[in-house]
C-alpha cells in the first residue's frame, strides 16, 4: 500500500511555520499555498519517506502532516494549485505515432 504525506489544512493554517517546506528531499513537493496560508503536498511527486512528518512534529511541534494511503486522497493526481486537474488533461498532446 503506497503512502503519501498530508497536510491537515486548519493545523497548518494556524501556524504556516513553514518548515517542512526546507526539508523535503524532493523538489517541488511540498509548497506553500499562500491563499490558504498553508502547505501542501504534490502528492505525484511524494515518495513517502516520512521526514517532513518528523519536522512538523518533532522540529515545528505542530503534528499537521499524516501519512495517508494514497487511496484514501480525495484526488491523489491533483497537482493543486497548479492546474494540473482531470479537467485540463485533455489538453496535453499525445503522439500519434506517424
Ligand atoms: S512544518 Fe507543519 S505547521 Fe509548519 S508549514 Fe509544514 S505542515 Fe505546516
Ligand atoms: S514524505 Fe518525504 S517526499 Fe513526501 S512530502 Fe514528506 S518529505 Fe517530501
Amino acid at each position: 500500500m503506497y503512502e503519501v504525506a498530508d497536510v491537515d489544512v486548519d493545523i497548518c493554517g494556524s501556524t504556516s511555520c513553514r518548515l517542512c517546506t526546507q526539508f523535503c528531499p524532493e523538489s517541488n513537493t511540498i509548497l506553500f499555498d499562500t491563499g490558504r496560508n498553508s502547505a501542501y503536498i504534490a502528492v505525484d511527486r511524494c515518495k513517502g519517506c516520512e521526514i517532513c512528518v518528523g519536522v512538523c512534529d518533532n522540529l515545528a511541534k505542530h503534528h499537521a502532516i499524516k501519512m495517508v494511503t494514497i487511496t484514501h486522497l480525495e484526488n491523489p493526481f491533483e497537482i493543486r494549485n497548479h492546474g494540473f486537474t482531470d479537467s485540463i488533461i485533455h489538453l496535453i498532446p499525445v503522439a500519434n505515432g506517424s
